[in-house]
Protein backbone atom coordinates (compact mmCIF):
# COMPACT_ATOMS: atom_id res chain seq x y z
CA UNK A 1 0.00 0.00 0.00
CA UNK A 2 1.11 3.55 -0.97
CA UNK A 3 0.62 6.45 0.49
CA UNK A 4 2.02 10.13 -0.75
CA UNK A 5 1.64 13.57 1.88
CA UNK A 6 1.84 17.04 0.91
CA UNK A 7 0.68 20.45 2.40
CA UNK A 8 0.55 24.10 0.88
CA UNK A 9 -1.21 26.17 3.37
CA UNK A 10 -2.41 29.27 4.49
CA UNK A 11 -5.38 32.06 6.31
CA UNK A 12 -5.87 34.30 3.33
CA UNK A 13 -7.63 37.70 4.40
CA UNK A 14 -8.30 38.70 1.12
CA UNK A 15 -8.66 42.47 2.81
CA UNK A 16 -5.14 42.52 4.28
CA UNK A 17 -2.36 44.86 2.92
CA UNK A 18 -0.27 42.49 3.54
CA UNK A 19 0.57 40.33 0.26
CA UNK A 20 1.66 36.94 0.60
CA UNK A 21 4.66 36.14 -1.21
CA UNK A 22 7.07 32.16 -1.15
CA UNK A 23 9.08 34.63 1.08
CA UNK A 24 6.11 34.08 3.66
CA UNK A 25 6.34 30.27 3.47
CA UNK A 26 10.04 30.21 3.65
CA UNK A 27 9.78 32.04 6.79
CA UNK A 28 7.35 29.29 8.55
CA UNK A 29 7.13 26.27 6.99
CA UNK A 30 8.88 24.97 3.51
CA UNK A 31 10.35 21.49 4.12
CA UNK A 32 10.80 19.64 0.78
CA UNK A 33 11.03 15.60 1.05
CA UNK A 34 14.18 14.71 3.35
CA UNK A 35 13.43 18.30 5.52
CA UNK A 36 10.36 17.00 7.12
CA UNK A 37 11.65 16.67 11.54
CA UNK A 38 11.09 14.14 13.23
CA UNK A 39 9.61 15.39 16.37
CA UNK A 40 6.52 17.22 15.86
CA UNK A 41 4.19 18.96 12.76
CA UNK A 42 4.65 22.23 11.97
CA UNK A 43 1.43 24.08 11.41
CA UNK A 44 -1.08 21.81 8.77
CA UNK A 45 1.72 19.18 8.37
CA UNK A 46 -0.07 16.84 11.02
CA UNK A 47 -1.51 14.38 7.77
CA UNK A 48 2.09 14.21 6.67
CA UNK A 49 3.86 13.25 10.60
CA UNK A 50 0.94 10.99 11.37
CA UNK A 51 1.53 8.77 8.32
CA UNK A 52 4.96 8.75 8.79
CA UNK A 53 4.39 7.48 12.52
CA UNK A 54 2.20 4.82 11.61
CA UNK A 55 3.53 3.59 8.44
CA UNK A 56 6.08 0.58 9.88
CA UNK A 57 3.37 -0.13 12.38
CA UNK A 58 0.16 -0.26 9.90
CA UNK A 59 2.28 -1.55 6.78
CA UNK A 60 2.39 0.58 4.03
CA UNK A 61 4.52 3.05 2.47
CA UNK A 62 4.57 6.77 2.37
CA UNK A 63 6.02 9.12 -0.53
CA UNK A 64 6.65 12.53 1.48
CA UNK A 65 5.84 15.27 -0.23
CA UNK A 66 6.38 19.27 0.11
CA UNK A 67 4.87 20.81 2.98
CA UNK A 68 4.63 24.97 2.19
CA UNK A 69 2.75 26.85 5.20
CA UNK A 70 2.64 31.10 6.10
CA UNK A 71 1.07 33.00 7.98
CA UNK A 72 -2.42 34.49 7.48
CA UNK A 73 -1.94 37.74 5.88
CA UNK A 74 -3.24 38.86 1.85
CA UNK A 75 -3.61 37.02 -1.22
CA UNK A 76 -0.81 34.75 -2.10
CA UNK A 77 1.24 35.77 -5.14
CA UNK A 78 -0.49 33.91 -7.77
CA UNK A 79 3.44 32.85 -9.66
CA UNK A 80 4.31 31.24 -6.12
CA UNK A 81 1.57 29.66 -5.37
CA UNK A 82 1.67 28.11 -8.81
CA UNK A 83 5.16 27.51 -8.55
CA UNK A 84 4.44 25.07 -5.15
CA UNK A 85 1.14 23.48 -6.69
CA UNK A 86 3.09 22.21 -9.30
CA UNK A 87 6.21 20.69 -7.07
CA UNK A 88 3.55 19.11 -5.19
CA UNK A 89 1.68 17.79 -8.29
CA UNK A 90 5.40 16.59 -10.28
CA UNK A 91 5.81 14.69 -6.74
CA UNK A 92 2.28 12.98 -6.85
CA UNK A 93 3.09 11.90 -10.39
CA UNK A 94 6.43 10.50 -9.84
CA UNK A 95 4.71 8.54 -6.90
CA UNK A 96 2.59 6.94 -8.61
CA UNK A 97 1.07 4.32 -8.56
CA UNK A 98 -0.71 5.40 -4.77
CA UNK A 99 -3.41 4.01 -3.54
CA UNK A 100 -4.12 6.99 -0.84
CA UNK A 101 -3.58 10.48 -0.37
CA UNK A 102 -3.20 12.60 2.66
CA UNK A 103 -3.26 16.31 2.22
CA UNK A 104 -3.00 18.98 5.56
CA UNK A 105 -4.65 22.13 3.48
CA UNK A 106 -5.62 24.77 6.11
CA UNK A 107 -8.69 25.65 3.37
CA UNK A 108 -8.78 29.14 3.29
CA UNK A 109 -6.03 30.55 1.21
CA UNK A 110 -6.52 32.80 -1.74
CA UNK A 111 -4.15 33.03 -4.74
CA UNK A 112 -4.44 36.22 -7.42
CA UNK A 113 -6.83 34.19 -9.56
CA UNK A 114 -7.48 31.28 -7.70
CA UNK A 115 -10.76 31.87 -5.11
CA UNK A 116 -10.61 28.65 -4.71
CA UNK A 117 -7.17 27.17 -4.12
CA UNK A 118 -7.57 23.85 -2.24
CA UNK A 119 -10.15 23.09 -4.90
CA UNK A 120 -7.83 23.64 -7.66
CA UNK A 121 -5.12 21.69 -6.09
CA UNK A 122 -7.69 18.60 -5.01
CA UNK A 123 -9.55 18.74 -8.60
CA UNK A 124 -5.73 18.42 -10.02
CA UNK A 125 -4.63 15.63 -7.69
CA UNK A 126 -7.78 13.91 -8.67
CA UNK A 127 -7.00 14.05 -12.37
CA UNK A 128 -3.46 12.65 -11.65
CA UNK A 129 -4.14 9.89 -9.19
CA UNK A 130 -7.85 8.66 -10.93
CA UNK A 131 -11.25 7.86 -9.26
CA UNK A 132 -9.51 4.78 -7.13
CA UNK A 133 -7.11 6.50 -5.38
CA UNK A 134 -8.20 7.38 -1.99
CA UNK A 135 -8.42 11.57 -1.01
CA UNK A 136 -7.84 12.61 2.43
CA UNK A 137 -8.16 16.01 3.37
CA UNK A 138 -8.00 17.85 7.16
CA UNK A 139 -8.90 21.39 6.99
CA UNK A 140 -9.16 24.09 9.80
CA UNK A 141 -12.53 24.73 10.48
CA UNK A 142 -11.88 27.90 9.72
CA UNK A 143 -12.54 27.30 5.66
CA UNK A 144 -14.26 27.53 3.03
CA UNK A 145 -15.99 24.04 2.30
CA UNK A 146 -16.53 24.40 -1.54
CA UNK A 147 -18.36 22.15 -3.71
CA UNK A 148 -15.27 21.79 -5.74
CA UNK A 149 -13.02 20.53 -3.15
CA UNK A 150 -15.97 17.83 -1.50
CA UNK A 151 -16.47 16.59 -5.49
CA UNK A 152 -12.73 15.63 -5.99
CA UNK A 153 -12.19 14.48 -1.75
CA UNK A 154 -13.28 10.99 -0.04
CA UNK A 155 -12.93 12.21 3.12
CA UNK A 156 -12.69 15.41 4.51
CA UNK A 157 -11.99 16.85 7.99
CA UNK A 158 -11.76 19.58 10.06
CA UNK A 159 -10.27 20.22 13.64
CA UNK A 160 -13.02 20.35 16.14
CA UNK A 161 -11.27 22.15 18.74
CA UNK A 162 -10.79 26.55 18.84
CA UNK A 163 -8.18 26.99 20.09
CA UNK A 164 -7.04 24.01 17.57
CA UNK A 165 -5.23 21.54 20.21
CA UNK A 166 -6.33 18.62 18.34
CA UNK A 167 -4.93 18.89 14.71
CA UNK A 168 -2.70 15.87 15.40
CA UNK A 169 -5.56 13.59 16.79
CA UNK A 170 -7.60 15.03 13.98
CA UNK A 171 -5.12 13.53 11.25
CA UNK A 172 -4.87 10.41 13.06
CA UNK A 173 -8.96 10.12 12.20
CA UNK A 174 -8.40 10.80 8.71
CA UNK A 175 -5.30 8.16 8.22
CA UNK A 176 -7.46 5.97 10.00
CA UNK A 177 -10.66 6.37 8.18
CA UNK A 178 -8.54 6.48 4.76
CA UNK A 179 -6.98 2.91 5.63
CA UNK A 180 -10.28 1.45 6.80
CA UNK A 181 -11.01 2.65 2.98
CA UNK A 182 -8.22 1.25 1.30
CA UNK A 183 -8.92 -2.39 2.87
CA UNK A 184 -12.37 -2.24 2.03
CA UNK A 185 -13.55 -2.01 5.73
CA UNK A 186 -16.16 1.03 4.80
CA UNK A 187 -17.41 3.04 1.83
CA UNK A 188 -16.91 6.79 2.78
CA UNK A 189 -19.79 9.10 1.81
CA UNK A 190 -20.23 13.00 2.43
CA UNK A 191 -22.86 15.54 3.31
CA UNK A 192 -22.45 19.02 3.85
CA UNK A 193 -25.22 21.41 5.37
CA UNK A 194 -24.46 24.85 4.36
CA UNK A 195 -26.02 27.24 7.08
CA UNK A 196 -25.56 30.40 5.34
CA UNK A 197 -23.99 32.13 7.90
CA UNK A 198 -20.63 34.24 9.40
CA UNK A 199 -19.84 33.29 12.96
CA UNK A 200 -16.98 32.60 15.61
CA UNK A 201 -17.09 29.76 17.45
CA UNK A 202 -14.51 29.81 20.65
CA UNK A 203 -14.70 25.62 21.83
CA UNK A 204 -13.90 27.46 25.93
CA UNK A 205 -17.17 28.68 25.57
CA UNK A 206 -20.32 26.63 26.75
CA UNK A 207 -22.98 26.45 23.99
CA UNK A 208 -20.14 25.65 21.63
CA UNK A 209 -18.31 23.04 24.15
CA UNK A 210 -21.46 20.94 24.52
CA UNK A 211 -22.05 21.13 20.60
CA UNK A 212 -18.72 19.81 19.84
CA UNK A 213 -18.94 16.91 22.65
CA UNK A 214 -22.26 16.02 21.43
CA UNK A 215 -20.85 16.12 17.54
CA UNK A 216 -17.85 13.56 18.78
CA UNK A 217 -19.97 11.01 21.03
CA UNK A 218 -21.41 10.15 17.81
CA UNK A 219 -18.91 8.68 15.80
CA UNK A 220 -17.90 5.60 15.63
CA UNK A 221 -21.23 3.94 15.59
CA UNK A 222 -24.34 3.99 13.09
CA UNK A 223 -22.18 4.14 10.06
CA UNK A 224 -21.29 7.68 11.52
CA UNK A 225 -17.47 8.14 10.44
CA UNK A 226 -16.69 11.56 11.28
CA UNK A 227 -18.53 14.55 12.41
CA UNK A 228 -16.86 18.26 11.42
CA UNK A 229 -18.60 21.61 12.65
CA UNK A 230 -17.09 24.50 9.50
CA UNK A 231 -17.11 27.79 11.38
CA UNK A 232 -15.83 29.57 8.16
CA UNK A 233 -13.05 32.09 7.60
CA UNK A 234 -15.11 35.42 7.86
CA UNK A 235 -12.13 37.71 6.35
CA UNK A 236 -12.16 36.74 2.51
CA UNK A 237 -14.41 37.77 -0.13
CA UNK A 238 -14.81 34.22 -1.91
CA UNK A 239 -18.33 33.27 -2.59
CA UNK A 240 -18.41 30.24 -1.23
CA UNK A 241 -17.71 31.69 2.45
CA UNK A 242 -20.44 30.12 5.10
CA UNK A 243 -20.33 27.97 7.92
CA UNK A 244 -22.08 24.80 7.88
CA UNK A 245 -21.84 20.64 9.04
CA UNK A 246 -19.84 17.94 7.35
CA UNK A 247 -20.76 14.47 8.30
CA UNK A 248 -19.07 11.48 6.43
CA UNK A 249 -20.88 7.86 6.98
CA UNK A 250 -20.51 4.24 5.60
CA UNK A 251 -21.93 3.72 2.69
CA UNK A 252 -25.26 5.05 3.58
CA UNK A 253 -25.97 8.62 2.29
CA UNK A 254 -28.86 9.11 3.53
CA UNK A 255 -28.06 8.78 7.17
CA UNK A 256 -25.22 11.40 6.44
CA UNK A 257 -27.90 14.06 4.85
CA UNK A 258 -30.21 13.49 8.18
CA UNK A 259 -27.27 14.03 10.40
CA UNK A 260 -25.60 16.86 8.87
CA UNK A 261 -29.46 18.47 8.63
CA UNK A 262 -29.81 17.33 12.30
CA UNK A 263 -27.13 19.68 13.36
CA UNK A 264 -26.82 22.55 10.71
CA UNK A 265 -30.48 23.45 12.00
CA UNK A 266 -28.87 23.22 15.59
CA UNK A 267 -26.08 25.19 14.58
CA UNK A 268 -28.21 27.65 13.13
CA UNK A 269 -30.27 28.17 16.03
CA UNK A 270 -26.90 28.76 17.65
CA UNK A 271 -26.35 32.63 15.97
CA UNK A 272 -24.95 34.74 17.61
CA UNK A 273 -24.73 33.23 21.02
CA UNK A 274 -21.52 31.70 20.80
CA UNK A 275 -18.95 34.85 20.51
CA UNK A 276 -17.93 36.41 24.35
CA UNK A 277 -18.73 39.81 25.21
CA UNK A 278 -16.65 42.59 24.09
CA UNK A 279 -15.63 45.85 25.52
CA UNK A 280 -14.28 48.90 24.35
CA UNK A 281 -10.37 49.76 25.24
CA UNK A 282 -10.88 51.99 27.55
CA UNK A 283 -13.92 49.95 29.91
CA UNK A 284 -11.83 46.57 28.88
CA UNK A 285 -8.58 48.64 30.57
CA UNK A 286 -10.33 50.05 33.02
CA UNK A 287 -11.86 46.80 34.20
CA UNK A 288 -8.19 44.87 34.01
CA UNK A 289 -6.89 47.60 36.66
CA UNK A 290 -9.54 47.38 38.73
CA UNK A 291 -9.59 43.86 39.49
CA UNK A 292 -7.87 42.87 42.96
CA UNK A 293 -5.17 40.22 41.12
CA UNK A 294 -3.60 39.23 38.09
CA UNK A 295 -2.94 38.30 35.57
CA UNK A 296 -5.42 39.91 34.12
CA UNK A 297 -5.21 38.93 29.79
CA UNK A 298 -6.99 41.63 27.63
CA UNK A 299 -7.59 40.27 23.92
CA UNK A 300 -7.25 42.29 20.79
CA UNK A 301 -8.95 40.10 18.44
CA UNK A 302 -9.25 42.14 15.82
CA UNK A 303 -5.37 43.13 15.18
CA UNK A 304 -5.10 38.96 15.20
CA UNK A 305 -2.01 38.33 13.00
CA UNK A 306 -3.76 34.56 12.93
CA UNK A 307 -6.76 36.59 10.65
CA UNK A 308 -3.99 38.03 8.67
CA UNK A 309 -4.09 41.76 10.13
CA UNK A 310 -0.57 43.16 10.67
CA UNK A 311 -0.52 43.26 13.99
CA UNK A 312 0.87 46.85 14.55
CA UNK A 313 -2.23 48.64 15.99
CA UNK A 314 -1.20 50.70 18.68
CA UNK A 315 -4.45 51.82 20.52
CA UNK A 316 -4.47 49.27 23.27
CA UNK A 317 -0.76 50.00 24.28
CA UNK A 318 -1.44 53.94 23.81
CA UNK A 319 -4.43 53.70 26.13
CA UNK A 320 -1.95 52.05 28.95
CA UNK A 321 0.50 54.25 28.50
CA UNK A 322 -1.92 57.49 28.40
CA UNK A 323 -3.37 55.55 31.73
CA UNK A 324 0.27 55.41 33.20
CA UNK A 325 -0.78 51.65 33.96
CA UNK A 326 1.18 49.72 35.87
CA UNK A 327 3.25 46.02 35.27
CA UNK A 328 1.34 46.01 32.17
CA UNK A 329 2.97 43.89 29.08
CA UNK A 330 1.84 43.71 25.84
CA UNK A 331 2.32 41.69 23.00
CA UNK A 332 3.17 40.34 20.33
CA UNK A 333 3.45 44.07 18.48
CA UNK A 334 4.47 43.25 14.71
CA UNK A 335 7.41 45.83 13.83
CA UNK A 336 10.72 44.40 12.27
CA UNK A 337 11.73 48.38 11.80
CA UNK A 338 11.77 48.74 15.47
CA UNK A 339 13.09 45.99 16.70
CA UNK A 340 15.90 46.54 14.36
CA UNK A 341 16.40 50.10 15.90
CA UNK A 342 16.64 48.49 19.33
CA UNK A 343 19.39 45.56 18.05
CA UNK A 344 21.40 48.95 16.90
CA UNK A 345 21.02 50.60 20.17
CA UNK A 346 21.49 47.83 22.52
CA UNK A 347 20.61 46.47 25.88
CA UNK A 348 19.86 48.72 28.79
CA UNK A 349 19.99 52.11 25.96
CA UNK A 350 16.91 54.30 26.69
CA UNK A 351 16.15 55.61 23.23
CA UNK A 352 13.07 57.43 21.43
CA UNK A 353 11.39 55.03 19.23
CA UNK A 354 8.97 54.57 16.88
CA UNK A 355 6.32 52.11 17.57
CA UNK A 356 3.60 50.29 15.24
CA UNK A 357 0.78 51.77 13.13
CA UNK A 358 2.53 51.37 10.05
CA UNK A 359 1.14 48.97 7.48
CA UNK A 360 -2.00 50.45 7.17
CA UNK A 361 -5.04 53.06 8.56
CA UNK A 362 -6.48 50.24 10.78
CA UNK A 363 -2.67 49.93 12.39
CA UNK A 364 -4.03 53.12 14.31
CA UNK A 365 -1.27 56.06 14.03
CA UNK A 366 2.18 54.89 15.73
CA UNK A 367 3.47 55.56 19.47
CA UNK A 368 6.25 57.74 19.67
CA UNK A 369 7.78 56.64 23.18
CA UNK A 370 11.10 57.28 25.27
CA UNK A 371 11.86 53.65 26.01
CA UNK A 372 14.25 51.05 27.34
CA UNK A 373 15.22 48.15 25.74
CA UNK A 374 14.98 45.54 28.19
CA UNK A 375 15.45 42.16 26.28
CA UNK A 376 17.21 41.45 22.66
CA UNK A 377 16.62 37.78 20.99
CA UNK A 378 18.02 36.41 18.15
CA UNK A 379 15.63 33.70 16.46
CA UNK A 380 13.23 33.97 19.39
CA UNK A 381 10.06 31.41 19.32
CA UNK A 382 6.74 30.12 21.22
CA UNK A 383 5.29 27.36 21.41
CA UNK A 384 1.69 26.56 20.37
CA UNK A 385 0.23 22.78 21.21
CA UNK A 386 3.68 20.49 20.03
CA UNK A 387 4.62 23.26 17.51
CA UNK A 388 7.21 25.79 18.07
CA UNK A 389 6.55 28.83 15.66
CA UNK A 390 9.12 31.10 15.40
CA UNK A 391 8.74 35.00 16.34
CA UNK A 392 12.61 36.19 14.39
CA UNK A 393 14.23 38.56 16.25
CA UNK A 394 12.68 40.08 19.42
CA UNK A 395 13.04 42.82 21.35
CA UNK A 396 11.40 44.22 24.90
CA UNK A 397 11.09 47.63 25.37
CA UNK A 398 9.70 49.62 28.47
CA UNK A 399 7.73 52.38 28.71
CA UNK A 400 6.94 53.57 32.12
CA UNK A 401 4.88 50.83 33.83
CA UNK A 402 4.23 49.06 30.53
CA UNK A 403 6.54 46.53 28.71
CA UNK A 404 5.86 45.55 24.62
CA UNK A 405 7.19 42.79 23.07
CA UNK A 406 8.37 43.94 19.61
CA UNK A 407 8.65 40.49 16.80
CA UNK A 408 9.71 40.37 13.40
CA UNK A 409 8.14 37.31 12.34
CA UNK A 410 4.71 38.38 12.03
CA UNK A 411 2.29 36.12 14.46
CA UNK A 412 -0.44 36.16 16.89
CA UNK A 413 -0.16 35.46 20.88
CA UNK A 414 0.46 31.59 21.30
CA UNK A 415 2.41 30.60 24.19
CA UNK A 416 3.70 31.74 27.37
CA UNK A 417 7.23 32.12 25.42
CA UNK A 418 6.20 35.05 23.89
CA UNK A 419 7.19 36.70 26.79
CA UNK A 420 9.59 34.64 28.73
CA UNK A 421 11.57 34.45 26.28
CA UNK A 422 12.38 38.23 26.33
CA UNK A 423 12.89 38.53 30.32
CA UNK A 424 9.40 38.90 30.87
CA UNK A 425 7.67 36.47 33.55
CA UNK A 426 3.81 36.71 33.00
CA UNK A 427 2.68 35.34 36.27
CA UNK A 428 4.27 38.37 37.83
CA UNK A 429 2.22 41.04 35.34
CA UNK A 430 -1.04 42.53 36.87
CA UNK A 431 -2.09 42.33 33.02
CA UNK A 432 -1.22 40.86 29.85
CA UNK A 433 -2.18 42.78 26.69
CA UNK A 434 -2.25 39.44 24.02
CA UNK A 435 -3.41 40.17 20.04
CA UNK A 436 -5.24 37.00 19.07
CA UNK A 437 -8.65 35.76 18.94
CA UNK A 438 -8.44 32.69 20.64
CA UNK A 439 -5.84 30.58 20.04
CA UNK A 440 -3.87 32.46 23.30
CA UNK A 441 -6.63 30.65 25.78
CA UNK A 442 -5.03 27.26 25.33
CA UNK A 443 -1.73 28.69 27.23
CA UNK A 444 -3.20 32.14 28.86
CA UNK A 445 -6.22 30.78 29.74
CA UNK A 446 -4.73 28.73 32.16
CA UNK A 447 -2.49 31.49 34.27
CA UNK A 448 -5.58 33.99 33.76
CA UNK A 449 -7.48 35.57 36.82
CA UNK A 450 -9.88 37.05 33.93
CA UNK A 451 -9.95 37.54 30.53
CA UNK A 452 -11.75 40.50 28.71
CA UNK A 453 -12.23 40.97 25.19
CA UNK A 454 -12.16 44.04 23.81
CA UNK A 455 -12.95 45.69 20.53
CA UNK A 456 -9.83 47.78 19.24
CA UNK A 457 -10.21 49.22 15.81
CA UNK A 458 -7.50 47.17 14.32
CA UNK A 459 -9.24 45.14 11.06
CA UNK A 460 -10.66 41.99 11.98
CA UNK A 461 -14.10 43.71 12.69
CA UNK A 462 -16.35 41.69 15.38
CA UNK A 463 -19.18 42.51 13.20
CA UNK A 464 -19.34 41.17 9.69
CA UNK A 465 -21.56 43.79 8.34
CA UNK A 466 -18.96 46.05 8.69
CA UNK A 467 -17.24 43.63 6.22
CA UNK A 468 -17.08 45.53 2.49
CA UNK A 469 -18.11 41.85 0.65
CA UNK A 470 -18.76 42.04 -3.27
CA UNK A 471 -18.13 38.18 -3.81
CA UNK A 472 -19.62 36.52 -0.89
CA UNK A 473 -23.03 34.50 -1.91
CA UNK A 474 -26.41 36.35 -0.28
CA UNK A 475 -28.15 35.78 1.46
CA UNK A 476 -26.08 35.13 4.39
CA UNK A 477 -26.86 35.53 8.19
CA UNK A 478 -25.39 38.47 9.77
CA UNK A 479 -25.72 40.15 6.37
CA UNK A 480 -28.86 39.61 5.55
CA UNK A 481 -31.95 38.38 8.46
CA UNK A 482 -33.52 35.92 6.21
CA UNK A 483 -31.36 33.18 4.54
CA UNK A 484 -31.62 29.48 3.11
CA UNK A 485 -30.02 27.10 4.96
CA UNK A 486 -29.83 23.57 3.69
CA UNK A 487 -27.82 20.63 2.19
CA UNK A 488 -25.61 21.53 -0.77
CA UNK A 489 -23.62 18.14 -0.70
ZN1 LIG B 1 -8.40 28.29 12.44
Amino acid sequence: MRLFSATIATETNTFSPLPTSIEGFKESVFLRPGEHPDDAPRMCTAPLFVTRQRAARDGFTLIEGSCFAASPAGRVNRADYEFMRDEVLAQLRDAMPLDGVLFGLHGAMVAHGYDDVEGDLIERARAIVGKDCVIGVEHDPHCHMTLKRLRHTDIMICYKEYPHTDVSERAEDLLTLVLRTLRGEIKPVMSFYDCRQIGSYPTTLPLMRGFVDRMTALEGKDDILSVSAVHCFPYADVEELSGGILVVANGNKAKADALATRLGEEFVSMRGKTMPQFLSVAEGVKAAIAEPAGPVVIADPADNAGGGAPSDNTTILRELVEMKVDSAALGPLWDPIAVRLCFDAGLGAQIPLRIGGKIGPDSGQPLDASVEVTALTRDCWQTFGPTQVPLGDCAAVRIGGVEVVLISNRTQALGLELFSNVGINPLQRKILVVKSTNHFMASFGLIAKRVIYVESDAPLARDYRKIAYTKVKRPIWPLDEITHPGLTF
